[in-house]
């Protein structure tokens, strides 16, 4: 075997790391022993070394893994502290250093020791004189989640992050709970997760705490007491902890939250009521020892209930609620999605996609409307796969993502759009926004008809693509005026196309069977038309005042030319940089005063005129 630079450059590193930490800091190599201590980091090569930044004296090792040089040296206190002992140091007595890969400088690793061993001293040195105790705050879940048990039960929380402490509601489970602000919500939660099983049936109170101050580790609980002091550094803590002792739980779940520098903070703590013959009579008798029924202080049944001699179980929480799913709590935007209903009319191969862009944006309730099932030559563009075959799209594409995002509203119609509003006009004239995706110019023309007449209120997006996916339109239209039809021919073409092909099939093919034209285009060409529209339907959700637009997308004309199109001279006449493709264009939508829709004369006869519902499928444009 040829021995391989890398080997020789370590080789090299650890004996360069030698020289300096035995001539500079005194320092020897580890045994064979000594380094096995430290296994689970995989050292390959240690050393240990004496600092004294201020009244003590601290041995340290350090170790290389086998990536070294191209990793970074760890650090160790050799003398392990109970942890949690000082901020930054982790149970096994690592130090957690600033491990940024601008300082790794693989041919010389002594320049790297150095500027790492000037972190270790200083963190050392404020560790020993309490200089950083806020750390622990500002890393809060760090200490609570590192000192938990092993097998401790995690919590997931749908809770706002923010005061008052209050009341919330949990569903317990054996090794995951979840709570939340309400029963509906913690159980909507769980149906949307895992189906709509019978033990999704109750929830019980639980008391949310919020603290002044995120917990140092040495005010973490470990006792029931703890909580009742706890509870008293919060205004209504005290009210609350002896309600809370008045209901008879067979487990009492607090929830700890407190905002620190880098954001709120949550934890969660259990504990059993005492086994005591005292408390037992209590719970069946409502009487306590030394008062006469009815008259014993709740503070005092509070104060026995969370004593001393109660464990505190202390749990691991993690936030699943939409604010910190979508932007970790730092999305202005969040706020205003999570409030917005979208409905995708289509749910084909741009369609689908945007849907599942809208609910990983934040989008907090969609409908999506498709009456055709996924064929298996769907499956090569559309979010779905073989395991759909078969399923109605809109039906199978909205449980996939109401079971990724339980917290939002996600449902499937199996309808066709003209059934849709025949039988949920109402749940049409709710939306926010309305997405034509469908590329069938029925379908289009009637929701066209319908805006302009006052039916529906919401914004409309439509999204469709030319042959080849070469070129992708998403018009939003604010206003009954101009509409839909102002743009686009009396058979639903666009007056201007971006493409033009000279096969006279538009470039469609043709499957073997009976009217199977489809386009081959594929996955990749599509993203453009998708994130179009997406990104169209976010700004219109979120900036009320947003005017109607046109955006437009162009693939390369490499890729265009590849297909067999060419650039429509009527498009790119006067702008060059519409010639060179691979870009995206924002126009008006222009207003037709002659438009057979919405001008004045069209809207003034009582009938829809046979122009505005046409029949055809427009030619340019299948999204199936
Ligand atoms: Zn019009």
């Amino acid at each position: 075997m040829p021995e391989g630079i890398a080997r020789r450059m370590q080789e090299e590193g650890i004996a360069k790391a030698d020289a300096f930490l035995t001539s500079t800091w005194c320092a020897r190599r580890l045994s064979k022993a000594e380094l096995n201590k430290h296994a689970p980091r995989e050292p390959i090569e240690g050393w240990e070394f004496y600092v004294q930044p201020e009244e003590n004296v601290y041995r340290c090792h350090v170790i290389v893994d086998h990536q070294f040089p191209y990793s970074l040296p760890k650090f160790l206190l050799a003398d392990v502290p109970t942890f949690p002992s000082w901020p930054h140091v982790e149970p096994d007595g690592n130090l957690c250093l600033r491990r940024t890969n601008r300082i790794l400088r693989p041919n010389e690793p002594a320049d790297v020791l150095g500027v790492l061993l000037g972190q270790v001293v200083d963190l050392i040195r404020r560790g020993e004189l309490g200089l950083n105790l806020e750390d622990f705050q500002a890393e809060f879940y760090s200490y609570w989640n590192f000192s938990l048990e092993d097998d401790a039960a995690s919590v997931f929380s749908l809770l706002n992050a923010n005061a008052p402490s209050r009341f919330v509601r949990i569903w317990p489970g054996e090794t995951r709970s979840i709570v939340g602000e309400s029963e509906a919500q913690v159980l909507t939660w769980q149906r949307h997760r895992w189906g709509n099983k019978p033990q999704f049936d109750k929830t019980v109170p639980a008391c949310l705490l919020w603290l002044p101050e995120v917990l140092l580790p040495n005010q973490f609980p470990r006792s029931a007491s703890d909580l009742v002091a706890l509870a008293r550094m919060v205004s209504n803590g005290k009210e609350l902890l002896e309600r809370f002792s008045r209901l008879k739980l067979s487990t009492y779940y607090f929830v700890l939250g407190a905002t620190g520098a880098n954001g709120p903070c949550f934890a969660a703590v259990s504990s059993q009521p005492p086994q005591t013959p005292e408390i037992r009579t209590f719970r069946k008798h409502g009487t306590l020892n030394g008062f006469r029924k009815g008259k014993m202080p709740q503070a005092v049944v509070a104060a026995r209930l969370f004593s001393s001699s109660v464990k505190a179980q202390r749990l691991r929480i993690d936030r699943v609620d939409a604010n910190w799913i979508h932007g970790r709590g730092h999305d202005p935007h969040q706020p205003v999605l999570a409030l917005k209903h979208v409905i995708v009319i289509g749910c084909g191969s741009v369609g689908a996609p945007i849907a599942e862009q809208l609910t990983k944006a934040g989008v907090g309730r969609i409908d999506i409307i498709d009456p055709e099932a996924l064929t298996a030559a769907n499956t090569g563009r559309h979010p779905l796969g073989a395991e759909s075959i078969g399923t109605n799209k809109a039906i199978g594409m909205a449980g996939r993502l109401q079971r990724d995002h339980p917290h939002a509203t996600v449902r499937g119609f199996d309808l066709s759009y003209q059934e849709f509003i025949f039988r949920h006009l109402e749940i049409l004239q709710s939306a926010s926004l309305i997405i034509s995706a469908t590329a069938n110019w029925t379908a289009e023309n009637l929701l066209n008809a319908q805006r302009i007449r006052g039916e529906i209120d919401a914004p409309l997006i439509f999204t469709w693509t030319e042959p080849h996916a070469c070129a992708g339109h998403a018009v939003l239209l604010c206003a009954q005026s101009p509409c839909l039809q102002c743009g686009m021919t009396t058979e639903g073409a666009l007056k201007t196309n971006v493409t033009i092909w000279t096969d006279s099939r538009d470039g469609e093919l043709t499957e073997p069977a009976c009217g199977a034209v489809f386009q081959p285009y594929g996955f990749i060409e599509l993203q453009a038309t998708i994130s179009l529209a997406s990104g169209l339907a976010i700004e219109a959700l979120i900036d009320p005042a947003k005017r109607s637009v046109h955006r437009v997308s162009q693939t390369t004309t490499a890729f265009l030319k590849s297909a067999g199109g060419e650039w429509n001279p009527n498009w790119i006449e006067g702008y060059a940089e519409r010639a060179t493709g691979g870009l995206q264009t924002e126009i008006n939508w222009e207003k037709n005063e002659q438009c057979p829709a919405c001008s004045s004369k069209s809207i003034d006869e009582s009938s829809i005129s046979e122009s505005q519902i046409g029949i055809s499928n427009s030619p340019s444009a299948l999204a199936s």
